[in-house]
């Protein structure tokens, strides 16, 4: 069998123990088809180490209460693990306040949160979004629901042909009706890490609240709230090495308390009426009903185990794995890659002008490689490519040089095979 924790030549190799590493995520023990798994399906999901999956049971076995109601002991212990891992979130994203941490699903849930409740309270018609060329559906979709609503226009920054954003732009694009900006950090598609620093402060001139969407920036690059300056960030744990089903808005404490509820509920009053409510005090006033309490304790066990590796030097492991995977596909025959840009990190796009992505993934898939082939949820940025779908190989800090190399010699035989 193909020792798959070969590091040997990669020069950020020693940086951290990735045998150790590989060990801790036992899915990547795992054969498909009768091959070791390569998973480099990251950008749609990471795998989960044992102590996450763990934190779940041990929830489950032992811990298992409604939180904030109770007065009784499995009550308060749960409450308090899921309080502590909000803390674990305020100081992972360096929030001023664990009132600016609101669980929710996800990263969509989270974009609707704000789309909605901001949205609503805030938008009139003729006012304008801006928005980037390379959003996610999630960080379209939900702003197109409320422009339509309130008669609004939708304002895009566009890409180059590097898949890069045209940043000269922005004066054109920013004016007086802008009330709104939701920005992807990092592309899913392309792998481009957006300046959003630039972006934050040009919306600021115009006074223009900004959303971050950074749910493929998260795991890959340090996100610090307060020095980006951002009004509001989401992110989905599952990209984390976290549980599905749980994820994070956060919000600047002023804004969110001028913000009207999103959904109604249980948790997320003060006293009720058979007329009217008023709300419970931040963050559950956006917490209607009974939480995803053991995710997003499985959350906090997730960055509890980001942190111990760091997340500067998985940036730099994933980065060398990005160098080192790119320059291999590049050799490749009528292989074109799809996002170019300078500043990447951990995805990588690419097409054939002959073969059909799927028929690469369906191809790999029997060699025990994962990837993902189609939009990746970027319709309107294939369109701007004028592709329909792209090959997407996306790494994490489990990933090796060795797995690479199978994934290459997997590409090399579809061009044999589809020549
Ligand atoms: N934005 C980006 C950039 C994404 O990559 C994804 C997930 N592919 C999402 C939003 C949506 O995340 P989720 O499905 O976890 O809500």
């Amino acid at each position: 069998m193909t020792n798959r924790t070969e590091t040997s030549g990669m020069p950020e190799a020693g940086i951290f123990n990735i045998e150790k590493i590989r060990n801790d995520f036992p899915i990547l023990s795992k054969t498909i088809h009768g091959k070791p798994l390569v998973y480099l399906d990251n950008a749609a999901t990471t795998q989960k180490p044992q102590i996450v999956i763990d934190s779940l049971v041990e929830y489950y076995t032992s811990m298992n209460a409604n939180v904030h109601r109770g007065v009784h002991h499995l009550s308060e212990v749960s409450t308090k693990a899921f309080e502590d891992s909000r803390i674990k979130i305020k100081n992972f994203l360096n929030a001023n306040s664990d009132k600016e941490i609101i669980f929710t699903r996800g990263t969509t849930e989270s974009i609707n949160l704000v789309a909605s409740s901001y949205g609503r309270a805030n938008f009139k018609a003729g006012d304008e979004i801006v928005v980037t060329a390379m959003e996610h559906h999630s960080n379209l979709v939900p702003w197109q629901l409320i422009a339509k609503e309130k008669n609004m226009t939708i304002k895009v920054i566009p890409v180059d042909d590097n898949g890069e954003l045209i940043l000269n732009e922005l004066e054109n694009i920013f004016s007086e009706k802008t009330k709104f900006a939701a920005i992807n950090f990092v592309s899913n598609s392309l792998g481009t890490i957006n300046d959003v620093k630039k972006i934050i402060e040009t919306a600021h001139q115009y006074n223009v609240p900004v959303l971050l969407d950074a749910a493929q920036a998260i795991n890959h690059l340090p996100v610090d709230v307060q020095k980006l300056d951002c009004e509001f960030l989401a992110f989905s744990g599952h990209k984390l090495y976290g549980p599905t089903g749980i994820g994070v808005l956060y919000g600047k404490e002023k804004l969110l308390d001028a913000m009207p509820p999103f959904m109604g509920g249980g948790d997320m009053i003060a006293r009720v009426t058979y007329n009217e409510s008023t709300y419970n005090e931040l963050p559950y006033k956006f917490e209607a009903g009974t939480s995803n309490i053991a995710d997003a304790i499985g959350l906090g066990v997730a960055i509890d185990y980001v942190e111990q590796m760091g997340i500067e030097k998985i940036a730099m492991y994933e980065n060398s794995l990005l160098e080192y995977a790119t320059a291999q596909l590049q050799k490749l025959d009528g292989l074109k890659i799809i996002g170019t840009a300078k500043n990447k990190c951990a995805v990588i796009s690419f097409i054939f002008d002959t073969i059909h992505p799927h028929d690469v993934g369906t191809f790999l898939d029997f060699e025990g490689i994962a990837i993902r082939t189609g939009h990746h949820c970027t319709q309107p940025l294939m369109h701007r490519f004028g592709i329909p779908a792209t090959s997407r190989a996306s790494f994490a800090m489990y990933n090796t040089k060795d797995e690479i190399d199978i994934l290459i010699n997997g590409v090399k035989k579809v061009i044999e095979v589809f020549k």
